[in-house]
């Protein structure tokens, strides 16, 4: 965990999650949403899967070049293959199977329902609103964390403010109170501190776990 900034007031605060590699750790299934995607771009192509992911590998790591090393989105990726943002948002629908690698995660609702307690909870995510639903209904925490900001409802991929902005309002909290949590410092954490936000990256879930006693150790729960 890296702690980048924490708000200086905290009278009406909200934390906003990142959701895929943040509230949940799963390798296989982070895989199968980079894989899915593009194995529908190659059908689409007339091309191997091996022939697309080395295409798209090799533009992701060619914009990463020119742009100081930052990454880009697969959705922003997937653009510049053609792919438009409804498709992408059709695709995700479609592929991708959270009830098929996730599990109720008990410590992360309790760590959720102790935070709801003093922060407004937030999700911003690179997915859809309904995959989001999905995945934190499996992971038994979807009751805490109803307010969600996705692809489908800015119609933009992170980093974006307008994802950070819409999260704000949905919270009713002022951006200088916001914490943005998540585990890709470009997409999640950048941007936000940039706009006056807190931002915590994380490793993975367990980083999350701790927030708690980071709040308490700081007296703000
Ligand atoms: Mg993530």
């Amino acid at each position: 965990m890296k702690i980048y900034k924490l708000p200086a007031e905290y009278s009406n605060p909200a934390i906003l999650f990142d959701m895929d590699n943040t509230l949940y750790t799963h390798d296989e299934y982070a895989k199968t949403q980079i894989d899915l995607p593009v194995k529908r771009l190659a059908q689409l192509k007339g091309k191997t899967f091996e022939q697309m992911n080395d295409e798209v590998s090799q533009y992701r790591k060619k914009w990463a070049e020119d742009h100081g090393g930052q990454t880009v989105s697969l959705s922003n990726a997937l653009l510049a293959f053609g792919v438009s943002m409804e498709e992408n948002i059709r695709w995700r629908d479609e592929l991708f199977r959270p009830e098929d690698y996730l599990a109720p995660d008990n410590q992360l609702r309790c760590v959720l329902k102790v935070l709801e307690s003093r922060f407004c909870l937030a999700v911003v995510t690179n997915n859809t609103v309904s995959v989001a639903v999905r995945t934190l209904s499996v992971l038994g925490v979807h009751g805490l964390l109803e307010k969600i900001v996705g692809l489908d409802t800015v119609k933009l991929s992170k980093p974006d403010k307008i994802h950070f902005l819409k999260a704000a309002e949905l919270c009713g909290t002022p951006v200088q109170q916001c914490i943005s949590v998540g585990d890709r410092y470009d997409i999640d954490i950048a941007l936000p501190l940039e706009m006056g936000m807190g931002g915590i990256l994380v490793d993975n879930v367990e980083d999350v776990y701790k927030l708690p006693d980071l709040f308490a150790s700081g007296n703000v729960i």
